[in-house]
């Protein structure tokens, strides 16, 4: 008997060592939250990624929050967005009392649709709250465009984005820079770096990342750092609502390991994305996904739509029986019971090509310390799954066509 094959996750995150040291060095300096390390983390990220600013939050879903507050978005007014994305991109928009208005994806891909944009936009639309899908960049340039002609803000929605690249203006940038006028980061396991939880806000307005900085610790005028710092006593203001969002110090020491070690994990992604492009485009019927020439993914996440024939639900069983885990596609916020309301979010059109791909697309396992050997297993398990869902199709259709004669 042969030796039972390990299994293969869809996921995993890449910590060790140098993380354990570094968390070890906070605690035992007895600043653990919001210090030093937050700050070095800011910069450090700034520097990355080429923005002026960085400001560290709790997580994605916060620093969305307090993106859009900071463009003004206000109870009634109206975001622009996709409902195929992860349910916080919406919620978000919804802490602010807004409504999301939910456009289509485009044809080839999981990103909005830029040609949708304008014919969503009414008097109460306040920002465009683009997302990088799984890591691949949207097409900003389009998007930024339409932004500007209509001085309508643009929210890039970069939680899977650390990383990633887009051409602009004949150079390769950082998704962050931002291209946009503020860009949201998630550093939860699921991403390609991680601090357990954790977020980052990125912007060129000086502005904007002083209220991030105000509202991320309850409104207060005077920051802990200063406070300490000064020879003078200090009594704080809190002029402002403002939200308990902070980082912790344990969690940027971890940011900075990772950030050190993102470059060589989104290199090792991206030749393991390329192995599988070559393998999976020799499956009939089966579209692996398409990387525009001017995007570079960090393919956090490897979606792949299967054959018109093949069951979602069948072929991802398959492949769990060979111990290989599998995800659906991304979600469809708008179909959730969270937005069964009638006032919960506004849908422009008929949400076609979003909703095909949640029931067409599976996301294939891709983290760093995967091999050669496991991607041939993965595409070895597909082809296999996918021959024997499509021939159990093709069975049922005869069946019906023999029954209909
Ligand atoms: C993960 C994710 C988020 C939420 O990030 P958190 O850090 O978990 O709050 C938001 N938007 C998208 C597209 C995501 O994938």
């Amino acid at each position: 008997m042969s030796a039972p094959q390990s299994t293969i996750p869809v996921a995993k995150p890449v910590l060790g060592e140098e993380e354990a040291d570094a968390v070890r060095r906070v605690i035992l300096s007895g600043w653990v939250t919001q210090g030093p390390e937050v700050a070095a983390f800011e910069k450090e990220f700034a520097a990355f990624v080429g923005s002026e600013h960085a400001c560290a939050v709790s997580n994605c879903t916060t620093a969305l929050h307090l993106a859009l507050m900071a463009v003004g978005v206000g109870p009634g007014d109206e975001v622009i967005t996709v409902s195929h994305s992860f349910i916080a991109t919406a919620n978000a928009v919804r802490y602010c009392n807004a409504v999301p208005v939910f456009v289509d994806i485009e044809p080839d891909g999981y990103n909005i649709d830029p040609s949708l944009i304008e014919t969503a936009i009414t008097p109460r639309t306040k920002a465009i709250l683009c997302v990088h899908q799984l890591g691949m960049p949207c097409d900003l340039r389009s998007i930024v465009e339409i932004g500007k002609r209509h001085s309508i803000p643009v929210i890039e929605d970069a939680a899977c984005a650390s990383g990633s690249e887009i051409l602009w203006e004949g150079r390769w940038e950082k998704i962050g820079k931002p291209h946009g006028d503020i860009a949201c980061f998630s550093f939860h396991p699921r991403k390609v770096v991680t601090t357990g939880d954790g977020g980052m806000l990125t912007t060129a307005n000086p502005d904007y990342d002083r209220k991030f900085r105000l509202w991320r610790q309850h409104g207060m005028s005077v920051t802990d750092a200063v406070r300490h710092g000064s020879k003078q006593v200090i009594f704080e203001d809190y002029d402002e609502l403002g939200y308990n969002y902070r980082m912790t110090d344990l969690q940027a020491a971890v940011g900075r390991v990772q950030l050190r070690r993102l470059p060589e994990l989104v290199a090792q992604r991206r030749r393991l994305a390329e192995q599988y492009c070559e393998q999976l485009s020799m499956i009939a019927g089966l579209a692996p996904p398409i990387e525009p020439d001017w995007a570079r993914s960090n393919w956090q996440s490897f979606c792949v739509r299967l054959p018109d024939a093949a069951d979602q639900r069948v072929v991802m069983q398959a492949l769990l029986d060979q111990g290989i885990s599998t995800r659906r596609g991304v979600m469809n916020i708008h179909l959730e019971g969270a937005y069964s309301g009638l006032s919960s979010h506004r849908v422009l059109t008929s949400l076609t090509r979003s909703l095909s791909a949640q029931q067409q697309t599976i996301i294939l396992p891709l983290y760093a310390q995967m091999t050669v050997p496991d991607i041939d297993r993965v595409v070895g398990a597909l082809r296999a799954a996918l021959a024997e869902a499509t021939a159990g199709a093709a069975g049922v259709q005869r069946a019906m066509d023999i029954a209909v004669a």
